[in-house]
């Protein structure tokens, strides 16, 4: 079983943000900006590569609520999901990093 889904069972200890029948949001063990959380789906799923587009769309409602709950609407914040060897993905299962409580860089484009 993937480390998420260990999170998921209540297997491995989580500082917990956010959370519903199908998706939960937890702080970053190792945290790169001030309010780093990540997003999941209860299921499995490896990676955004396959995700179904209907869990896009209810986990887009859970990511703005999430935004709402921690107050960085008006401040702005990032979310990205690495994806295979390329992307940098380290952990397979589907999840989106929320980076916020700071400017957190640029990643794309000019500076
Ligand atoms: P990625 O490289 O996109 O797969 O990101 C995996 C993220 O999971 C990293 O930012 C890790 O710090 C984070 N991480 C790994 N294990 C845990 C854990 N037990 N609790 C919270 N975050 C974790």
């Amino acid at each position: 079983m993937c480390i998420f889904c260990k999170i998921v069972k209540g297997e491995i200890p989580n500082k917990t943000l956010l959370e519903n029948e199908d998706f939960l949001a937890f702080e970053d063990i190792n945290p790169a900006s001030k309010i780093h959380a990540l997003i999941i789906p209860k299921q499995h799923i490896s990676s955004f590569d396959v995700m179904p587009p209907k869990v896009m769309a209810e986990m887009t409602e859970f990511i703005q609520k999430l935004a709402s709950n921690l107050e960085i609407k008006d401040s702005g914040y990032r979310i990205i999901s690495n994806i295979g060897d390329h992307g940098g993905q380290e952990v397979n299962h589907l999840h989106f990093h929320l980076l916020a409580g700071e400017y957190v860089g640029r990643l794309v484009g000019n500076k």
